[in-house]
């Protein structure tokens, strides 16, 4: 039964692949996936496309403080990135230094572990580094 898949299996490829929506009418690509075109409505063609694994941070913070579940990986550094497609997305930036993250740093995609206590599975999610 489809509802007996946990969530994290059901949104598998799009956390593991990045997979968004891309709109053949319009040409725009979509992340998170859209049922519906929000520049074409119903006349949009949707077909799924794997996000660019690379982009650059518009806008990011330091987390010092955060909920009791990422306790152990404070302090982290979260942004909004800008995929090359024009895409923006929200994502933690891992194993980079302080003086690396900057507004307009180029970055790329890699697997981390999400958070394997609390579900007692290992869910896999994106996350970016800066570009060496
Ligand atoms: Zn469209």
């Amino acid at each position: 039964m489809q509802e007996a898949i946990p969530l994290n299996w059901r949104k598998y490829p799009e956390r593991y692949r990045l997979e968004g929506t891309h709109c053949e009418e319009c040409g725009q690509d979509f992340y998170p996936k859209k049922n519906i075109c929000p520049n074409c409505r119903r006349k949009g063609k949707l077909e799924d496309k794997q996000m660019p694994r690379e982009g650059k941070i518009i806008s990011y913070s330091k987390v010092k403080a955060s909920h009791k579940d990422f306790k152990d990986e404070t302090p982290y550094y979260v942004a909004l990135i800008e995929l090359k497609n024009g895409v923006t997305i929200f994502s933690q930036v891992v194993d980079s230094l302080d003086n690396e993250v900057e507004i307009g740093a180029e970055v790329e995609k890699v697997f981390r572990k999400l958070n394997d206590k609390k579900y007692g599975v290992i869910a896999y999610s994106h996350k970016f580094r800066v570009k060496k």
